[in-house]
């Protein structure tokens, strides 16, 4: 087996006649890259830029907003992954502010690992309406298909975030500056849907694209893939992590995401609406759904203050647009322990990855400090 040793050597003969930027679209990826320390590995003309890989970070704040109030006003038993519960919506600094002060402030809030444990909450509490507040990308939303097939309590429904990630870079590529030359794919997202749902890329906009898995070796092989397909003129979707991602995906997780969910336009935190990037429950599953069951908590004036806190940067970060450290609260009001906005919150997050991988001052200040 080829080592990322021997892979990155072939990187570096490689003769790229310009600066490449290759972005990655997973917040897996996005660790493992940061984690073993990959882009001071790369030539300097190499780019490596983190994409729309977090679905916590996307998540609309009116969503985790309707999450809270459901906690406290409709007094449910709110159960969501734990990534979600520190994420802060735009309200007072006095107000509460996220489903963990939710709970402090007397919210009965669960975390959940898995949907089977929010059906296990529903069990055991009869009595009481539960609502499984589920964010997440085709990953995770397709076993939450699968739990609704399965049949589910009565008294629990389902408070939707699901998000496609295809849409989301079909956005960014339609765009006048897409801001990459070559294209790392999800590797667990082709495990559920098929690599095919990538073949776009290559084929409708000329960017070579590889499916990536998580370890550095296939990582690097991808990359090194899309770099040589630039080098060569050529264009195509490889397929570089075959033991795992199938042509197809997985049928089944497939068919019962059709069964269960309409794809429908959905918004993205500080992004906006991106046609057809989200799922909402099937009108047949309305008595488990948690948008038709409870009142909505919307308030325009409250959503006029906007997506993001002032100052963040976390929707230009999430669509690649700038680094992490380029963020001017990077670092400095915002850190892992008093995060601002969302990518500083979640495992997947680009902020909290870079700020997990030791980058600890924001890039202004690092530039300015450095010796000349
Ligand atoms: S450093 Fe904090 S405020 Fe800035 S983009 Fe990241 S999460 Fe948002």
């Amino acid at each position: 087996m080829t080592t990322s040793r021997e892979w990155l050597d072939r990187i570096h003969a490689l003769p790229l006649p310009r600066k490449v930027k290759v972005m990655n679209v997973c917040g897996g990826h996005e660790r493992s890259i940061a984690m073993a320390g990959l882009r001071k590995a790369l030539p300097a003309n190499i780019e490596l830029v983190p994409g729309p890989g977090c679905p916590v970070c996307v998540c609309p704040e009116e969503a985790v907003y309707q999450a809270i109030q459901l906690a406290l006003v409709e007094k449910v038993i709110l159960v969501a992954f734990g990534d979600m519960l520190r994420v802060p919506v735009n309200v007072a600094k006095r107000d509460v502010r996220s489903l963990e002060q939710a709970r402090a402030a007397g919210g009965d809030v669960r975390p959940v690992a898995s949907p089977m444990e929010a059906v296990a909450i529903a069990r055991a509490n009869p009595d009481r309406p539960v609502v499984f507040f589920a964010a997440g990308f085709e990953t995770t939303t397709a076993p939450v298909a699968a739990m609704l097939a399965e049949g589910v309590p009565d008294n629990l429904s389902v408070l939707l975030a699901g998000r496609r990630t295809w849409p989301a870079v079909a956005m960014l590529l339609d765009s006048e500056a897409p801001g990459f030359d070559a294209l790392i794919a999800p590797g667990h997202v082709s495990t559920v849907m098929g690599p095919q749902e990538w073949a776009f890329v290559p084929e409708k906009h000329g960017i070579p694209t590889a499916v990536a898995g998580f370890t550095s070796e296939t990582l690097v092989a991808a990359l090194y893939s899309v770099l040589r397909q630039l080098v060569e003129g050529r264009c195509f979707l490889d397929n570089c992590y075959p033991e795992v991602v199938r042509p197809g995906g997985n049928p089944t997780a497939r068919r019962q995401l059709a069964a269960m969910m309409d794809v429908v336009d959905a918004n993205w935190r500080g992004v906006g609406v991106i046609p057809a990037s989200g799922y909402a429950l099937k009108p047949t599953l309305r008595t488990h759904d948690a948008s038709a069951l409870f009142p909505s908590f919307e308030d325009a004036a409250r959503k006029r203050a906007g997506q993001m806190p002032p100052g963040c940067d976390c929707a230009r970060v999430v669509l690649g647009r700038v680094y992490p450290d380029e963020c001017v609260l990077y670092g400095r009001a915002c850190t892992p322990r008093t995060p601002i906005g969302p990518c500083m919150v979640s495992d997947e997050g680009a902020c909290r990855i870079w700020w997990a991988s030791g980058v600890r001052t924001p890039r202004a200040r690092a530039e300015a400090d450095a010796p000349v």
